[in-house]
Order: C-alpha cells, then structure tokens, then sequence
C-alpha cells in the first residue's frame, strides 16, 4: 500500500475539524442553492472565476465574499470581487504568476489576471485558536495584527456586518450564510457580526464603514449596530491618518457624498474627521450650505463620468475656518493675502492631525484658496492669465459654490462665466468695462476680506 503523504494543509485541516468535532455543535449555514438566489456567474468578472477555479483545481476551497455577492444580491455591479479560501498566502501565491502578498495587519494575496487584480484573503480565525504571535490588539482593544487562518465559518464571524458576509461559490453555485446576511438584505439592514463594541473597538474604522454602507445601499443602521457609534466615536484619533484619508474618499468621492456626510453627521463621528468644518457648520448655515453643495456637486460629477479631486472637495470643507481664521488676522492688521496664506496653513495643519492629505492634493487645494482672493482682481491682462492658471476652472467652479451657498453675494462668477464663453475683442471690452468702473483691481466688493482694505487707522 502506498504511503500517504500530510501535507501542512492536510495537517491543518485536520485539527480544525478536530476544534470543530470539540465545539458544541451549532446550526449550521444556511444555504441558499442556485435555483433560490438571483446570483448568476454571468454576471461575475471573468477574472474572479478564473481565479476561484484555480484554487479549486488545486484543492482548495474558494468563494467569492463581501461586496461582490452583496451587490449581485442586490442587483447591482460589484465594482470588484474579492475571494476567500483555506489556501494561506503562500500557497495560493504559487498558483498566480506574479501575484504578491501586501499588508500587515491582513496579509492579503493580489492575483493579477488580465488587467484585474483579484484579492485573495485566506479565512481567518477566532483569536483564541490560534498562536499569539500572530494577532495583537493594542490597549484600546484595537488588532493590530489579525493574521490567524481558521475556516469558512469562523471567517465570517471575522467579517463587519452581516449583508457583507454572504459567500458563493462555483462549486455547487450555492450562498452559504452563517450570519442572517440574507435576511438583512431583504430588511435593509446593517448589522454588526458579534458584539458592536468589542468588533468597534477592535478597528474604529468599522464605524465608518457602517455608514458607509447605509448611505451607499440606502439601508438602515440597525439600533443594536448604531447605538454605540456616539460614544465611541473618539476611536477614530487612534486610526492613522493615511487609512482614514483612504476611508475619506471612499465615504465622500463615491457617488453618495452627500447622503453619507448626512449619516456622518447625525452619528456624531463628522467632528472627529472634519473638527473645523464640524465647528463651522454649527455656527453659520452658509458654511453647511457650502458643505452639502460641494458634496452634492462631487456626486453628480461622479454619476456623469466627470474628474473629480479630493483637493476640491477638501478645499470647500476646510473654506470657512480659512475663512474665518484669515479675518481674525486681518483684524489684527496683516494685509488679506499673507493673512490668507498664514490662515491656510494653520487650518491645514490641523486637519492634517486628524486625516492625511497627500501633498498632491494640499498643494491644489491651497491654490484654489489663494485664487478665491485673486478672482476679483480683473483689470489689465490680469484676467486672461488668470484663466490660464491650472487651477482655473477649480477656482472657479468654488468661487460660484461660495455664491450660491450665501456666503458672498453673487456677481463675480457671472462675470467669469461671460469671460469664459467671450471672444477676444468682448474679452477686451469686459475688461475695459471695468475698467471705466473703477473696477477689475480690487477685490469684490462684497467678499468680506474686500470690505476691510481700509486702513487700520480709518476704522
Ligand atoms: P465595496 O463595495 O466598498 O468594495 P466591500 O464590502 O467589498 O465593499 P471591502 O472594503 O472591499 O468592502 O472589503 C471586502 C470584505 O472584507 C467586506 O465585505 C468584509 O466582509 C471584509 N472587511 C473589510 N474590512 C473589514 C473590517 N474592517 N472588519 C471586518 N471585515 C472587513
Ligand atoms: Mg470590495
């Protein structure tokens, strides 16, 4: 008779059902089959089954999880698919040609197939099953590290909220559902696998990703999953400010900005992520005005295919402290502009301790503030340069923002939108127009730095 070769994942397998046999028997999945769910692999990327295949061809377990199953449930377009399986990294490593192992605190595989990346997690486990090293949790009760691989049930006890631990595979086409995610699709709800602190606690970022998909799923937070996002809201100062920054764009640059900054707003964690803003909104209804528009400007470009920055987007929500803050020094008698750079770099340093902003987009955002002063400021060939500048159309783009929420009077942006849409020779005429108005040097009459050019002695 042939000698049988364990191998480590045999091994493994082995004691994991030896841990199972152990445990008191439980329910069960439930398992939906191909016949009772709308999930067609039609509609999966093609690189996704190429990769589930592949690791089943090599025996391994493999299911498509999160997102992708969510949304196909939903009837949307998963915008990627994300695959879990008993393989660890290393091994399904061996099955992707130039495939690479990225993160820390997940080690997480990236399978490249055609021009798609695949993310290949392995199932991770419950802490107390495995070797201490490979997890760790800070004093706040934060995971550090969350690196033990246990199986398909334990990895969606593992996962957020139940709508995102739904798992279908190609072998047999059935969802398999450990935690009531089925149901709470049908109710619309979101709900926190476990208990909502301890998993909050164990990565704040949660908090966030419960609005998240609220807002985008237009669901309802469920009352047990909402109720302690207030109070441990404060949480978030302990994320690193580049995983926050990250977390930003997807909240707020995903087509449903405004509806989540609503959502962020009335679960108390808008202040821990924008303090100033949070402060200005309370105080002044033109600077929520100028929130929400900048926002809701941001989705419909979204939905029409248009470029959007978070330099712009960032340059709206930080405006009224830059605002307000270079008043204060105007007062104290520093002239408008180096008031105004002095007032951007205060506010800018402030945010920055609370989410990065990548230098690629502060250096924009900065210069979108310092045309706001230079808009008004048209005589000569002062207005044709300004146009050239690359950040022209941004600047403009705010400067009709800044009207439209009351903060400033309107005027000026029509008189950018006529130059815009002028001729030369009308250019010209514009220009001397204002000219003969005594006009096109000075800032407008009506923003609020303009009004104080009057020298400090005459007030
Ligand atoms: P999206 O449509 O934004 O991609 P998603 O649900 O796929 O939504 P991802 O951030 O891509 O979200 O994560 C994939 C899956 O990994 C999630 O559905 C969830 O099961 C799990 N997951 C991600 N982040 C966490 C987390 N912080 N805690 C627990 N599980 C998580
Ligand atoms: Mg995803």
């Amino acid at each position: 008779m042939a000698a049988v070769k364990i191998d480590s994942r045999m091994l493994n397998n082995l004691i994991s059902s030896i841990k199972r046999w152990r445990k008191p028997a439980n329910k069960g999945p439930r398992v939906i089959a191909r016949n009772d769910h709308n999930i067609s692999r039609r509609e999966i990327s093609r690189a996704a089954l190429t990769v589930m295949k592949r690791l089943q061809d090599a025996g391994y377990q493999a299911y498509i999880v999160g997102g992708g199953v969510r949304d196909l449930m939903l009837g949307g377009h998963p915008k990627d698919f994300d695959v879990a399986t008993d393989a660890t990294p290393e091994q399904a490593k061996e099955l992707f040609r130039g495939a690479r192992i990225v993160g820390r605190r997940f080690r997480i595989l990236h399978a490249r197939i055609g021009r798609e990346v695949i993310e290949v997690t392995t199932f991770r486990g419950h802490h107390s099953d495995g070797e201490e090293h490979e997890a760790r949790q800070s004093e706040h009760g934060m995971l550090l590290r969350d690196n033990v691989y246990g199986d398909l049930e334990s990895d969606a006890m593992r996962r957020d909220f139940t709508v995102n631990a739904l798992y279908y595979t190609t072998n047999g086409f059935a969802i398999h559902d450990y935690t009531g995610g089925v149901e709470d699709i049908e109710k619309r709800l979101i709900r926190m696998i476990g208990k909502p602190t301890t998993r909050y606690k164990e990565d704040p970022v949660r908090m966030l990703r419960a609005v998240r998909f609220a807002a985008k799923l237009d669901f309802a937070i469920e009352s047990k999953t909402a109720e302690p996002l207030q109070e441990l809201a404060p949480l978030l100062r302990n994320i690193a400010p580049a995983r926050l920054f990250d977390e930003i764009l997807k909240l707020l640059m995903s087509g449903q900005g405004e509806r989540t900054f609503e959502h962020l707003h009335r679960y108390h964690l808008w202040q821990h992520l924008f303090p100033d803003n949070a402060r200005q909104i309370e105080k002044s209804p033109a600077a929520l005005e100028l929130t929400r528009r900048a926002l809701r400007n941001t989705d419909k470009r979204i939905q029409a295919d248009m470029r959007v920055t978070p330099a712009f987007l960032y340059a709206a929500l930080l405006w009224p402290a830059v605002n307000e803050e270079q008043q204060k020094l105007v007062e104290k008698g520093i002239p408008p502009a180096p008031a105004l750079a002095q007032a951007a770099q205060k506010i800018t340093s402030n945010q920055l301790a609370h989410t990065a902003i990548p230098k690629r987009f502060s250096i924009p955002m900065r210069e979108i503030w310092d045309l706001q002063h230079r808009l008004p400021q048209r005589g000569g060939s002062r207005a044709q340069r300004q146009t050239e500048h690359p950040r022209f159309r941004a600047a403009y783009d705010f400067l009709l923002l800044r009207e439209e929420s009351g903060e400033i009077e309107a005027g000026l942006g029509k008189w950018w939108t006529d130059f815009q849409q002028a001729d030369d020779e009308l250019r010209q005429q514009m220009v001397r127009k204002l000219q003969r108005s005594g006009g096109g040097n000075r800032r407008g009459r009506n923003s609020r730095s303009g009004r104080r050019r009057k020298p400090r002695a005459a007030e």
